[in-house]
């Protein structure tokens, strides 16, 4: 297996299982991340017969990148894995540091209507090593570092739940990546019995939940998890999960012309949503050419946005990033047919 794959708590394992000492484990790490190697032979502090053992067991194998697109203030990554399958991440530059946006999947089983990277179906999980070495490939060429990770790109990172915990584990480990799990945001469209588990993970990720509609009429036809995992006991799984948890929620609200933009629906989400530690970000819709919904115009935006403000709910806009270069959120699937 690919070494980027592995757990600190893992790698440990693994050196207890060959009789060596645990702490060789952060060693490793310091290579992998810290010292950024390329190769078991260039961890000059480990022994020879170590060095060959490990190149046995793993593979150092690092993600290819087969094209850039550049934006204003974003780029888009395409990388090539193993199997030849495509996918893609999105590096954003915030006045407060640059955030990446990574893939979970190949393709994506959750079928929102209005998502352009969920129109292929879900091929394959991608490997808690493939999450990892799409920072690492980055971080290589760009020459800095990435200070936050949001999970929203191609795929439902709950629909892949180990594989993602993993990944956060990895480059949460004060010896991985380092970054801080309140640097770290996975979204999700409600797979319930999911947010439950990671209620239980004691890790302080930021949860953001795709909620698009104030109802189950609405969000029937946007989004077919719907059928399964409706509002109201999302809703009831997000309180509990607050309660667990003591963490604030994003809920997500991509603003779609006609469907879910009236003022109506915005007294509705805020009845929703009254009283939880939540704070709603409304995303303009980004338009993409296979697809047939329309971006609320900004004047219905500024309403949707100050009715909620009057119910005292917290709410932002997001901001908008790569539309020009089809890198924005929904667009994740390139001409190419990724
Ligand atoms: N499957 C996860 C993460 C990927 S989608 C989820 O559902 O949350 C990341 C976010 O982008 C979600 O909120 C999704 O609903 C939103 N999104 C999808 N298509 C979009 C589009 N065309 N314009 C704006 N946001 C979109």
């Amino acid at each position: 297996m690919n070494i980027y794959g592995l757990t600190k708590k893992g790698l440990e394992e693994y050196f207890l299982s060959i009789g060596e000492k645990k702490y060789k484990a952060t060693q490793v790490y310091e290579w992998l991340y810290q010292k950024r190697v390329k190769t078991f032979t260039d961890m000059t502090n480990l022994k020879k017969e170590l060095i060959t053992k490990l190149n046995e067991n793993f593979t150092m194998e690092p993600l290819q990148i087969i094209e850039v697109q550049k934006g204003e203030l974003v780029r888009k990554y395409l990388f090539r894995l193993e199997d030849s399958e495509l996918i893609e991440a999105v590096l954003m530059e915030h006045d407060y540091g640059l955030s990446l946006c990574i893939s979970s999947e190949v393709g994506c089983n959750m079928g929102c209507r209005f998502c352009e990277s969920g129109r292929r179906k879900k091929v394959r999980n991608l490997s808690a090593a493939e999450m990892v070495l799409q920072i690492l490939a980055i971080e290589e060429t760009i020459k800095k570092r990435i200070s936050s990770i949001v999970i929203m790109g191609i795929g439902e990172p709950l629909d892949n739940y180990d594989n993602v915990m993993n990944f956060i584990r990895i480059i949460n480990d004060p010896k991985g990546i380092a970054i801080g799990a309140r640097h770290i945001t996975l979204s999700t469209c409600g797979l319930i019995p999911k947010i439950n588990e990671l209620a239980k993970e004691n890790i302080q990720i930021n949860l953001a939940i795709s909620l698009h509609a104030p109802n189950d009429e609405i969000r029937n036809k946007i989004m077919p998890v719907n059928k399964v995992y409706n509002i109201s006991s999302l809703i009831a799984c997000l309180k509990d999960y607050i309660a667990k948890t003591n963490r604030r929620i994003t809920i997500e609200y991509v603003m779609l012309e006609y469907i879910n933009d009236s003022v109506d629906c915005a007294k509705e989400l805020a009845h929703l949503l009254k009283g939880m530690n939540v704070y709603v970000n409304l995303i303009p819709y980004n338009e993409t050419e296979n697809i047939e919904f329309n971006k609320s115009s900004k004047k219905s935006i500024d309403k949707f946005f100050d009715t909620l403000k009057q119910n005292n709910i917290n709410v932002t806009i997001r901001k908008e990033f790569g539309g020009a270069i089809d890198a924005a959120c929904g667009q994740l699937r390139s001409k190419r047919g990724v």
